[in-house]
């Protein structure tokens, strides 16, 4: 800014409502935070969210778009707590009977899954937050797979067998890590190209038509589940 510009604004701007822009700025700055539109989504009172379906046009430029991070101040927000409670809702739900879902799936580019622990006792779901896979490792394994937002079908994957995941604890805000195989590990790794803009389709070498899930899908469509609230 040259000499007569800073004058200019000087003359124009006073030094408190300065300070009230730079606060501004500052917390516009948060890119961490989450949008109006993200909210929107959360206030929805269901608590089971609409999932993006691939063969819609609109849904699937949300499923294709790259996620961020949280911000330390959003991951002790209300609204993750309520996205961590409706994504735990919505892969557990009947008409879904999902293993894992990732927040692009219900519409948010947020780094966030959430992943059935089958190799632990109660075969729990877990939600991590800011989430990456640090390591990829062991064997290539080809298996199943199938996925909520690409009804009706299911294809045939090449994973590693073992991954080290990184995650941000979202009370502490440390970082964890966890080293996971098998099954669980194909998960992470499914629910983690999710928050690249990477579906399962696009590395699998075959793709089919399941009809037992198209019975299921129709079964549920016609009570109204998979409609948009
Ligand atoms: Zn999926």
């Amino acid at each position: 800014m040259n000499r007569s510009v800073r004058k200019a604004v000087r003359l124009l701007v006073p030094a408190p409502v300065c300070a009230v822009l730079l606060a501004a700025a500052i917390s516009c700055g948060d890119r961490g935070g989450f949008t109006k539109a993200e909210r929107a989504i959360l206030d929805v009172p269901d608590s089971v969210l609409y999932v993006e379906n691939v063969a819609n046009a609109a849904d699937s430029l949300i499923l294709r778009t790259p996620c961020v991070d949280l911000s330390d101040k959003a991951l002790r927000s209300d609204e993750f707590r309520k996205l961590a409670a409706k994504m735990l809702a919505t892969v557990r739900a009947p008409e879904q009977d999902g293993v894992g879902i990732a927040a692009p799936q219900v519409g948010l580019s947020r780094r966030v899954i959430c992943v059935q622990r089958l190799d632990r006792p109660g075969e729990p779901f877990v939600v991590y937050p800011n989430v990456r896979i640090d390591t990829a490792y062991g064997d290539r394994v080809r298996g199943p797979e199938g996925c909520l937002s690409v009804p009706p079908y299911r294809g045939y994957v090449t994973r590693w067998t073992d991954v080290v995941v990184s995650w941000k604890d979202a009370e502490t805000l440390a970082v964890q890590r966890d080293t996971v195989h098998g099954y669980t590990a194909v998960i992470f790794q499914h629910e983690c190209d999710h928050l690249d803009g990477i579906l399962y389709t696009d590395r699998a070498d075959t793709v089919f038509y399941n009809e037992r899930w198209a019975a299921e899908r129709a079964r549920f469509d016609s009570l109204g589940c998979y409609r948009r609230r």
